[in-house]
């Protein structure tokens, strides 16, 4: 699915949402720039202790994933996947609590 970032209308800077000003050249001026939403993990942590809203997923994995276009953004990886680094993954969900990525071998 895509990734629903903004793209600067002066620099052509990415920004993950919610974002209000761009963060290179300081523009007010951010569109929709739906992004393929792959990308590889470039590193990850597990987390044992989550916020109330998560603790039925835990211990669950969260990942920084540099996005194909330049765009690093932080998500969760979908139970059951092995993360790695260089993995390349997909979005599958974007959801209340952050984005969900799953390996691209759909593992
Ligand atoms: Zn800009």
């Amino acid at each position: 699915m895509d990734f629903p970032a903004l793209r600067c209308a002066d620099c052509a800077a990415l920004a993950a949402q919610p974002a209000f000003v761009c963060r290179r050249c300081g523009g007010d001026r951010l569109e929709p720039a739906g992004l393929s939403g792959r990308g590889r993990i470039v590193s990850w942590t597990t987390i044992y202790m989550p916020p109330a809203a998560l603790a039925a997923e835990a211990p669950y994995d969260v990942a920084i994933v540099a996005l194909d276009e330049g765009l690093r953004v932080t998500g969760r990886l979908r139970p059951g996947a092995r993360p790695d680094f260089d993995l390349p993954v997909r979005l599958v969900e974007a959801a209340v609590g952050g984005y969900i990525f799953a390996p691209e071998d759909g593992a």
